[in-house]
């Protein structure tokens, strides 16, 4: 394999050193990226339309406008093969949903997607198609393993871009008709008794530390809690709702789906929750939060 030194990056050609991209690109962030990768063979594109029918797909999928005409994309890929004299490799394209110095799940309306481009000289009727590869079986975990906390957020931000769209600042995101946790922090309810309820770990959610943080504050409070999975009718009838994470702390939760939990205001028990949690960092809940203190 060799990687041509020149690449395409928003615009133009340029040589592999002078390409740079902001580190707030939502690409890097957020994994807010689509790509493709297509063979060149006898120096022509194989099936270059049906790669640039799937990017087309995917753009829209994720929110990012399609900066080119079919025609442009392909004549991007044409320029690249013979900007490093390649005759045979892969062609490797990325659009990401770019950067505006931020990291924000939701974004911008209109994102201006960063373009890059990239050609991989190599034989591809090579030694792996004369001598064959070996195989394992592995479960198929994509992407099902929100126990690790990683930059797999593509997910999370479109659902951040629809709360958005709803007027709403936060989802809860759902799976298998039951509440996994929101779309960045770990979701609870206060049931009819007064208990609070809150998802078992496992690989479904993100083992918050703001959580655990919560759990070790209760014990002695006289507050009972249970671990297990709740759906979205019992969240939109439970008397108090909110959520958990390091950035928000302690957010009471007041309508789901534009309808208000409870009577529209943070309830007793997350009032509760919130002046243990602030008193805990050693905050003056007086002067800070005298809200919480009813
Ligand atoms: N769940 C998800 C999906 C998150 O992204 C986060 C925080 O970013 C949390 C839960 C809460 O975790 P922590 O309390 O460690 O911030």
């Amino acid at each position: 394999m060799a990687i041509g030194q020149t690449v395409f990056l928003n615009g133009g050609y340029r040589p592999v050193a002078e390409a740079a991209i902001s580190p707030f690109d939502r690409g890097f962030l957020f994994a807010h990226a689509a790509y493709e990768v297509t063979a060149v063979y006898g120096g022509r594109f194989v099936d270059l339309e049906g790669h640039l029918a799937r990017l087309r797909r995917t753009l829209a999928g994720i929110d990012i406008p399609n900066p080119y005409t079919d025609e442009e994309w392909a004549d991007i890929h044409a320029g690249l093969i013979e900007h490093n004299g390649m005759e045979e490799g892969l062609v490797y394209l990325e659009v990401t949903a770019g950067a505006y110095g931020l990291r924000d799940f939701a974004g911008p309306e209109t994102f201006t997607p960063t373009v890059f481009f990239y050609a991989d000289s190599r034989p591809l009727i090579g030694e792996v198609a004369r001598d064959g590869i070996r195989a394992v079986f592995r479960e198929d975990s994509r992407w099902k393993r929100r126990d690790m906390k990683t930059v797999q957020l593509v997910s999370q931000a479109l659902a951040y871009r629809a709360a958005k769209a709803e007027g709403a600042e936060t989802a809860f995101m759902v799976e298998d008709g039951m509440v996994t946790e929101a779309a960045s922090a770990n979701a609870w309810i206060v049931d009819s008794a007064g208990r609070l309820v809150t998802r078992e770990l496992s690989s479904s959610i993100l083992p918050g530390i703001t959580r655990a943080g919560v759990f070790s504050l209760l014990k002695g409070s006289g507050i009972d809690l249970v671990e297990r999975a709740f759906s979205p009718d019992e969240a939109r009838a439970a008397a108090e709702v909110f959520t958990t994470s390091a950035g928000a702390m302690i957010a009471p939760v007041v309508a789901l789906d534009g309808q208000p939990v409870g009577d529209g205001t943070p309830g007793r028990v997350t009032r509760r929750i919130q002046h243990l949690y602030y008193e805990a960092l050693g905050a003056d809940v007086a002067k800070v939060a005298p809200w919480c203190l009813g």
